[in-house]
């Protein structure tokens, strides 16, 4: 039996990276996956046969921009007109790396937007209907920066620590939800360290071209600096963990912050 059979799961930012990868393991455990996230024709054509090869019985796209509370409005609304969603991932998140003073204002807001306050759009429709039924599981995907800072991010660590911190309050509000039978509605996060996306690639190419553009070399100082494990996380390990999160098993595991670090934040 899939383990997801029955269950239908919105992934916000889910045509890529790690959003990507958690479609992915959702797909092989037989959810139907409704796929989000800004993408030109193409990569959602290639997403969508994707995740239909892995095993979705139905999968799904959407294309609004988290930018704009309206159309995070209208997405919910879309979403739940072909029916009740019984994961949500909010996943979509983007970072711009600068000192403070240096930071663009409009990079600020689009962060603090995207990584946060979309959070807060999708949860509050998704969760009373979850709460109905007895059974929903919402994943808040944060950052090792929800946890500990790093210099040149202020809108990505004041988001992601924001996203930690909003998990935590709705957590309280709906732990009394449900029952351990029907699993109970959950809100947790996942606090990964480094892991091997696109968002991450700028970073890696100012490291590898202290190593005249030694990719590999660049990728060990990154993590030399922070991540004790000295090994990137891929998607897929982020999506293994969301799908232990969707177990029935997990119906008293609420309001958490899972750091997946390689070490960093036990330091
Ligand atoms: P990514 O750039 O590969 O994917 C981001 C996704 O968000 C894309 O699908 C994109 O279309 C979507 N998105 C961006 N802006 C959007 C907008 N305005 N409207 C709608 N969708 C939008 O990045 P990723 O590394 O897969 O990051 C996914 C999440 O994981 C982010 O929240 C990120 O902060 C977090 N994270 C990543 C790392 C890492 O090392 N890669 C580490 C910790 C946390």
């Amino acid at each position: 039996m899939k383990q997801l059979a029955g269950k239908r799961a919105l992934i916000t930012g889910s045509l890529r990276g790690i959003g990507f990868g958690i479609a992915e393991v959702f797909a092989r455990e037989g959810a139907e996956v409704v796929l989000h996230g800004l993408g030109d024709e193409a990569s959602i054509s290639a997403a969508t046969s994707r995740i239909k090869e892995l095993g979705a019985p139905k999968v799904e796209v959407f294309t609004h921009d988290l930018r704009d509370s309206k159309a995070i409005e209208l997405l919910m609304s879309d979403v739940l007109a072909s029916g009740a969603i019984d994961i949500l991932v909010n996943n979509a998140g983007i970072q711009h790396t600068a000192p403070t003073a240096e930071m663009p204002p409009e990079k600020w807001d689009e962060i603090i937007a995207i990584n946060l306050s979309s959070a807060f759009h999708t949860m509050r429709v998704a969760l009373p209907k979850m709460a109905e039924r007895g059974f929903g599981r919402v994943i808040n995907i944060a950052s090792v920066h929800g946890l500990v800072a790093s210099v040149a991010k202020a809108p990505y660590v004041a988001a992601k620590h924001g996203l930690v911190g909003m998990t935590k309050v709705v957590a309280l509000e709906y732990a009394n939800v449900g029952s351990r039978e029907s699993g109970g509605v959950t809100i947790n996060a996942i606090c990964p360290g480094w892991v091997e996306t696109a968002l991450i690639e700028s970073q890696i190419q100012v490291r590898a071209d202290k190593f005249g553009g030694d990719r590999n070399q660049g990728i060990a100082d990154l993590l030399s600096e922070k991540q004790p494990s000295k090994r990137l996380s891929v998607p897929s390990d982020i999506g293994e963990i969301a799908l232990w999160l969707c177990s029935n098993a997990t119906h008293n595991v609420t309001g958490t912050s899972i750091p997946v670090d390689g070490g960093w934040t036990a330091q």
